[in-house]
């Protein structure tokens, strides 16, 4: 079974450390065997691409790298940044994260 993450795709994040600390974006894919996320706009590398068959031009192709998913934090729309969750339980059984700073509840 693979690892739960405290986030996944589609999630709105704020990167906490490295060269795009508190930069937000949404998370463009997970990868829980890794412990790693790939962040909209975060961790942006370029690569130099030789002509070939189907880009004939050639050219520089930039794409976002994956970061530690433990250098995000799940934004919560009320504090308006990255925040800690925790896991409450719904009354009809399901869990959501919420933000252990204002309660808000960040799963729909
Ligand atoms: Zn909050």
């Amino acid at each position: 079974m693979a690892n739960k993450m405290h986030v996944k795709k589609d999630d709105i994040v704020q990167v906490i450390s490295g060269k795009d600390k508190g930069k937000t974006g949404k998370v463009l894919a997970a990868f829980p065997d890794e412990g790693k996320v790939r962040v909209e706009g975060v961790n942006i590398l370029t690569k130099h691409k030789k002509p070939s068959q189907a880009m004939q031009q050639g050219g520089i192709i930039r794409e976002e790298g994956k970061i530690d998913a433990s250098n995000v934090l799940l934004n919560c729309d009320k504090c308006g940044r990255g925040v800690r969750t925790g896991v409450q339980i719904t009354e009809d059984g399901k869990k959501v994260r919420v933000c252990k700073k204002c309660g808000q509840v960040l799963d729909n």
